[in-house]
């Protein structure tokens, strides 16, 4: 028995967007989702898309675990291909229904006929194989408001599809009809998070990571990366940029009064963040900062952050919860890594009372005590070290 995967598009409001170009970037990104999975052959017809083996070896249930993560797909559903009759319809359909109707209670027949040559009208589709199944699966009740099971049986131009339930996709739009944006990723919970929010909304990711060795170790590093291999999974690709901040860190300390050490250097990262985006075609910067949750992310110390960038900054957690947060890192396998205990570089010469009233005139006066500031802001973009993550 044939098998294939059948995609049913997500939202598509971007005006500028049409419904080609929103189709040919899912096509494309689904391709790369399952590049290591086999040859897929795609067939857009309506608003759906079939995906095939092209073999007819590959794994559908890993190709199906894949395109659940692409976004722009708001459902998607294993069917089964049958011959243009109702003999092979009812047979396949029997077959390759078996397992989910036998555990269910109650199920409906769906029929859809965009070939208008087949000779039964689609309520009489329906009605000849609800019989049929019903005359097969003896426990079955017929449902029509809130079945366990919808049968849908959709006859095309060369074959029929029949499937039982659909399969939620991960919803959004498929990332890169949006553009790009940096998203400053540290060994948290929140920014990765935050990251996958932004992808969700079609924008393609760059990351940059602060490290200050020898305060932050290779351990920490890797961590983050691991992070980023997670997100990869929903967003594609990501560059990543990995910025020497021990020299900023330390001039930081080493001038500035400490409960502003936080918010300086919160503003550093901006400003290095944002030439690397600049670099990357990226139009704004991502962080997983949300109001109140600690000192540096009061609604004053937010906008002394914000001050320090030409760009638009996307604080997708800003009114979550922890509990919030920490429900999505768990949906995208981020949780366990990030718990991880390794020093991040925020965690290198905390101050013991934060400034939670910062005023942005204060914070620029002890930043001024820095005297070489724009050439270690150069330096660190310069030496920022780049890798894709798939
Ligand atoms: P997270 O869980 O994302 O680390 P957090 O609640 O621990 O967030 P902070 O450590 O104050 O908050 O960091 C706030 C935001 O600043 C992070 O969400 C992230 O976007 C950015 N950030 C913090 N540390 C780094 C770093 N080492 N490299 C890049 N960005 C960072
Ligand atoms: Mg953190």
């Amino acid at each position: 028995m044939k098998e294939i995967i059948l995609i049913k598009n997500g939202e598509l409001v971007l005006k500028g967007l049409n419904r080609n170009t929103f189709e040919d970037i899912l096509i494309k990104n689904m391709k790369k989702a399952l590049r290591d999975i086999g040859e897929f052959k795609f067939t857009k017809s309506q608003s759906t898309i079939a995906v095939e083996s092209v073999d007819g070896e590959a794994d559908l249930d890993d190709a199906t675990e894949a395109l659940k993560r692409v976004f722009g797909i708001a459902a998607l559903s294993r069917a089964a291909v049958a011959e243009k009759d109702m003999k092979s319809i009812k047979g396949i359909a029997k077959e390759y229904l078996a397992e989910e109707l036998s555990l269910a209670k109650t199920f409906k027949v769906e029929a859809k006929r965009s070939d208008k040559q087949f000779p039964l009208k689609s309520p009489e589709i329906a009605r000849d194989l609800g019989g049929f199944l019903l005359s097969k699966f003896n426990h079955l009740k017929v449902d029509v408001h809130n079945p366990d099971v919808t049968v849908t049986v959709e006859i095309r131009d060369t074959h029929a599809f029949i499937r039982g339930n659909n399969i939620k996709g991960a919803g959004g739009m498929p990332v890169s009809t949006s553009g790009r944006a940096a998203v400053l990723i540290s060994g948290g919970i929140d920014s990765p998070v935050a990251a996958y929010m932004m992808a969700k909304r079609g924008i393609e990711l760059v990351a940059v990571h602060f490290a200050s060795p020898p305060f932050t170790t290779e351990l920490a590093e890797e961590k983050v990366m691991q992070l980023l291999h997670k997100v990869a999974r929903y967003s594609g690709p990501i560059t990543v940029y990995v910025v020497p901040f021990t020299e900023i860190q330390t001039q930081i300390r080493d001038k500035c009064a400490e409960e502003y050490f936080t918010i300086i250097m919160r503003r550093y990262m901006m400003k290095i963040s944002e030439i690397l985006a600049r670099h990357q075609n990226c139009s704004a910067l991502i962080t997983g900062e949300s109001v109140g949750q600690v000192a540096s992310q009061t609604i004053y110390a937010l906008g002394c952050t914000d001050a320090a960038a030409n760009m638009p900054v996307f604080r997708p957690c800003i009114g979550m919860d922890k509990e919030e947060i920490i429900k999505i890192s768990r949906k995208i396998d981020t949780f366990e890594t990030s718990i991880q205990p390794y020093e991040d570089c925020c965690t290198v010469f905390t101050p013991r009372h934060p400034k939670t009233r910062a005023k942005l005139e204060d914070v620029i006066a002890e930043e001024s005590a820095i005297e070489n500031s724009d050439e270690l802001i150069k330096e660190a973009a310069e030496n920022a070290r780049k890798t894709v993550i798939k």
